[in-house]
């Protein structure tokens, strides 16, 4: 538990408003991974939490309302005198978001600067609506300065996070400096932090370093991502770093940097999976990817034209496999990811084209967002193959090796005599796991019918780039039965240590086509022991050992925090 409160600064809050048909406001929900984290702790400690409320008021001062009663989420327990909502025109929170944070940091941190625009009035738009987060902050540090009681002082964190506010911090610093507030500032990134020679393509990239600077600690997901940092700090701004203990000195000031890879919440994960009961009846393989639809996920090379390169390479695997791809809508209305969809319809449709057959057709493709609880239904997916085999001997016996485990059995009894011709499904039973034998009331002619149960065969996780990819991280974590294979891009920050993974290439699509031959042909136990291991690293690395990693690292610590005693 933390002593001192903490402040959480986000682009957006932990839930956003919404009006009901009579003008109230409601808060909605959000239920990624940070805010099911980090909404508890800022609730325990009473801190407070900075962000937009995803909506524009006409009225700015209206209060933001408490949780509704059926409430359940991870930030209901919020108060409202908890949350301090930043409030922007339209226009310019237009300018600030997409103009600014997804039409040029989004593409150019993720290394795709050809994607970047660069223009001066979306980036004065961004330095304004930081300026404005920061006025928020330091007023909410003011309102716990005034809630401390005599003779107790407990130096707040101030928790600013990504790359919508990376200019945050400094200013904040600045206000605080002039105004005698102490605070402690940490900063987390959760995208990629770039190459020194594609930063440098930015134009205003000395002022970026500069307000990321201003922060006590700053954490990305990889130790790559961290030396990229640390690079730009000293050929930029000629700052002196110590590469060994990953320090940069500023000024006489001597900031962290750390890193830190996020986890997931595994046990929800597994405990859904666990709770998932969708059968897929059929006995296809699935090769399952999931994404929101983003140019830096690969959707269409590293997924779909590998995938049918596949087929051409490997025909036996055709009628046998199907590719699962769930596609989130994302950035909707911007131009770019319209077409970035409408390529996707088009490359589906030519390959279904292509290969379908009357029973079969190779891509199943999702265009919309699916419940985690759902989700985790995909990734554990269970195909039932169906195999008749005859009984050998009256009393059942063994029936040989098993693949997978069986989930249900049917067996039916033909009985040749006085009573005529007799069928139908005598037993039906879960064995999971179980090799079955000794039915003696068989007949030598009876057939037992049995479905075999596999988990999702494999996941294709093959982004270009990627800050971490929770997706990865939550497929190994419902992989509850049968496992399955995780193919990874050595591109996402999960490569760094999901290294039981099958690494793949994502611009190689032959390498992927033939890894996913591999995949697919594995051998039950590799599938078992990398599976195994993987499971285990995510288990201890999940996300309150991030949280708490975070925290660690971050203690407040009175010789660099702002105003010093
Ligand atoms: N997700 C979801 N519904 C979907 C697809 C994805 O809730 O239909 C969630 C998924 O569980 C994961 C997140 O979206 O937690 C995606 O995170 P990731 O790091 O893989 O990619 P990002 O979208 O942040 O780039």
């Amino acid at each position: 538990s933390l002593k001192s409160p903490m402040v959480v600064v986000s682009n957006r809050l932990p839930f956003v408003l919404c009006k009901d048909e009579h003008g109230k406001l409601h808060r909605k929900q959000c239920a990624g991974g940070l805010v099911t984290a980090v909404a508890p702790v800022v609730i325990q400690c009473g801190g407070l939490w900075v962000g937009w409320p995803g909506i524009h008021m006409d009225d700015p001062s209206q209060h933001v309302p408490e949780s509704d009663p059926e409430d359940n989420g991870p930030s209901a327990g919020l108060r409202s005198d908890q949350v301090v909502p930043v409030h922007m025109e339209e226009q310019m929170f237009d300018d600030f978001y997409n103009g600014c944070c997804n039409a040029t940091f989004w593409p150019l941190f993720h290394s795709m600067p050809d994607r970047a625009v660069f223009q001066v009035d979306k980036w004065e738009a961004y330095s304004t609506a930081n300026a404005l987060f920061a006025h928020q902050t330091v007023e909410a540090l003011k309102k716990l300065k005034a809630q401390e009681e005599e003779g107790e002082e407990r130096i707040p964190l101030v928790w600013i996070h990504d790359y919508h506010l990376m200019l945050a911090a400094n200013h904040i610093r600045q206000q605080c400096e002039e105004e005698n507030l102490k605070c402690k500032l940490g900063f987390f990134l959760h995208i990629p932090f770039p190459p020194w020679d594609i930063f440098r393509l930015f134009p205003w990239d000395d002022e970026v370093l500069q307000g990321i600077l201003g922060c006590d600690m700053i954490g990305f997901h990889i130790e790559d991502y961290c030396r990229n940092f640390l690079d730009c700090c000293q050929r930029r701004l000629g700052f002196r770093v110590d590469r060994l203990h990953n320090l940069v000195d500023v000024a006489g000031r001597t900031v962290k940097v750390r890193a830190l890879p996020i986890g997931i919440p595994y046990k929800r994960f597994e405990d859904m999976a666990n709770a998932a009961t969708r059968t897929l009846q059929s006995s296809l393989q699935i090769i399952l990817g999931v994404d929101r639809l983003d140019y830096t996920k690969g959707i269409i090379n590293s997924r779909i034209l590998s995938f049918e390169k596949l087929l051409e390479k490997h025909p036996e695997h055709l009628e046998k496999v199907a590719l699962l791809q769930v596609a989130v809508p994302s950035r909707t209305d911007v131009k770019e990811y319209q077409q970035l969809k409408e390529q996707i319809d088009l490359e589906v449709g030519r390959i279904n084209g292509r290969f379908s057959t009357l029973n079969w057709s190779p891509i199943r493709y999702i265009y919309g967002c699916i419940s985690q609880d759902d989700l985790a239904a995909y990734y554990s997916l269970r195909t039932a193959a169906i195999e008749d085999r005859p009984v050998l001997s009256t009393t059942g016996g063994t029936m040989g090796k098993m693949h997978a485990s069986v989930i249900e059995i049917r067996i039916s009894i033909s009985v040749e005599g006085s009573l005529g011709s007799y069928q139908g499904e005598s037993a039906f039973h879960e064995f999971r796991g179980k090799i079955v034998g000794g039915f003696t009331a068989l007949q030598p002619r009876s057939f037992i019918c049995v479905l075999f149960d596999r988990d999702s065969s494999v996941a294709l996780v093959t982004p270009l780039r990627d800050g971490m990819n929770l997706v990865a991280k939550e497929y190994v974590a419902c992989q509850v039965d049968k496992p399955g294979v995780l193919i990874l891009s050595p591109f996402a920050g999960a490569g760094e240590t999901m290294h039981e993974a099958l690494l793949v290439n994502p611009y190689e699509l032959d390498d992927v086509a033939d890894t996913l031959h591999r995949a697919l042909t594995m051998p039950d136990d590799e599938r078992e022991m990398r599976m195994n291991h993987l499971r285990k690293r995510e288990q201890t690395m999940n996300l309150d050992f991030w949280l708490s990693n975070f925290l660690k690292e971050e203690k407040i610590n009175q010789k660099t925090c702002v105003n010093p005693s």
